[in-house]
Parts: C-alpha cells; structure tokens; sequence
C-alpha cells in the first residue's frame, strides 16, 4: 500500500452509501437515486432528497487493490 493521490478515501468503502445527509435540510439520504461508474476507482452517487427535492452528486474515489 503506498500513499498516494487519493483524496476523501481514508474511510471509503465499497458500500459507504449510509452516511449522506441532504446539504439544504439535513435529512439522512440512504442511497443514492443513480449511481454511475466512471471508471474502476471512481463512482459517482446522484442523490436526491425526499424531504426537500434538492438532488446533488457525489464523486467517490477508491483506493486502488493493493
Ligand atoms: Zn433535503
């Protein structure tokens, strides 16, 4: 493992969908409405809320395999 480039990846993980909240009320998002492969380290969640419709996306970035 060699540190690298990786940004907001200390505590990624394949299915860290749980812990997303609404930018504009707060409300917990559960999962995301679209999620999008960008490429094998990167995927892009589009979230939407239920609460107040305010939809955003999120790039997550994972570390490579070892
Ligand atoms: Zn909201």
């Amino acid at each position: 493992m060699t540190p690298s480039i990786n940004k907001e990846v200390s505590d990624t993980r394949l299915a860290d969908y749980s812990k997303n909240k609404c930018p504009q009320c707060g409300e917990w998002l559960l999962a995301p409405e679209w999620s999008e492969y960008r490429s094998e380290r990167c995927v892009r969640h589009t979230w939407s809320c239920d609460m107040c419709g305010y939809a955003f996306e999120t790039d997550v970035f994972f570390a490579a395999a070892a």
